[in-house]
């Protein structure tokens, strides 16, 4: 048992870490519990060139590793330990990792959310090599190139969308031979010249040893396997919030998202506060997330402000 910190960070991708500079500066002397895969998404991500005051751009691991020293400049102390139980149902709140049980007063949860992958070998290896799960971060490297798509909701048809800005073509890629995403994003895919359909098709593999260069389908109900000749893939067949911990103790939406407050990062128990891509499942950027984690540091603040007042 250690003594009761002011705020507790639970996650250290972009939000995590914004919130922990934050409440560092706020003299609040942040405790963050980073995981043992510290530093979220963007460690699997390479080039970073959307994240503003990097011109050149950078590395997802080197902006990772920037935040959390700016972090550690302003006091944050780290754990890096996954966290295995959590409860916000007295206060002070409890995170518990390991056999360590840490106290708050109040909790930031970034604990962010995970893109679904495939599960094929191939695309582990070429991950940040011409296989993404961000068209939004990664499609203006495949200009004038071609491209799939794979999944058949909003962010399959969306990413697709969008893709067709930079390349020549867009084959959608989906298991069966109806998609499940809206009828408005469908109607604007179909309108669109650059994009194809390859419907009942799965991936088996994708081809290329240090970028793409095809994928290998399944056709779901002949058996047939073909190739397609393309040089990225986008998977974009949804994403998992990490919310296990915190299921029954705070509001989830359906998809397992935590509920936040209009325009705030408050969530249904008051002292707790979500920040990052855990609570947004629209935006899902790096710049957002710090975005958050910045408002959930300085709304911990008064929270923390206003109790002790209150006391
Ligand atoms: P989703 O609606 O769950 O769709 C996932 C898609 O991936 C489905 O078509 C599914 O196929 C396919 N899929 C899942 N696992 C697969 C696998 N292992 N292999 C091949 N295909 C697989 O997820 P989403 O598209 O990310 O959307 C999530 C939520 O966000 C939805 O409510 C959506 O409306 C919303 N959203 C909205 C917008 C927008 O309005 N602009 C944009 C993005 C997302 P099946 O259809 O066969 O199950």
């Amino acid at each position: 048992m250690s003594e009761t910190r002011e705020v507790i960070i639970v996650g250290s991708g972009p939000s995590g870490l914004t919130a922990a500079v934050y409440a560092g500066r706020a003299q609040l002397a942040p405790l963050v519990i980073e995981g043992v895969g510290a530093g979220g998404q963007l460690m699997l991500t390479t080039d970073v060139e959307n994240f503003p005051g990097f011109p050149e751009g950078i590395m997802g691991p080197d902006l990772m590793m920037r935040m959390r020293e700016q972090a550690v400049r302003f006091g944050a102390e780290f754990v890096t330990q996954d966290v295995d139980r959590v409860d916000l149902t007295t206060t002070p709140f409890t995170v518990a990792a390991g056999t360590i049980e840490y106290k708050g007063e109040s909790i930031i949860i970034s604990t962010g959310a995970a893109a679904r992958l495939l599960g094929l070998e191939s695309e582990a290896r070429l991950l940040g090599h011409g296989v993404s799960t961000c068209a939004t971060c990664d499609g203006f490297f495949f200009k004038d190139k071609a491209l799939a798509v794979v999944g058949g909701g909003d962010s399959a048809l969306e990413e697709a969308i969008f893709l067709t800005k930079f390349a020549t073509s867009v084959t959608v890629i989906h298991r069966r031979d109806e998609l499940r995403g809206s009828k408005i994003m469908q109607a604007r895919a179909f309108a669109n010249e650059k994009i194809k359909f390859q419907w009942n098709s799965e991936p088996i593999d994708i081809i290329g040893d240090t970028r793409v260069e095809g994928i290998e389908l399944r056709d779901t109900v002949t058996g047939e396997t073909s190739r397609l000749n393309v040089d990225g893939v986008f998977v974009a067949i949804g994403h998992t919030p990490n919310t296990d911990l915190f299921k029954g103790q705070i509001d989830l939406d359906a998809n397992g998202y935590v509920i936040t407050a209009s325009n705030s990062t408050a969530t249904s128990v008051p002292g707790v506060f979500a920040g990052g891509d855990v609570q947004d499942h629209v935006y899902r950027q790096a710049i957002t997330a710090a975005g958050t984690g910045c408002m959930a540091a300085i709304e911990s603040e008064r929270w923390l402000e206003e109790s002790h007042h209150d006391q």
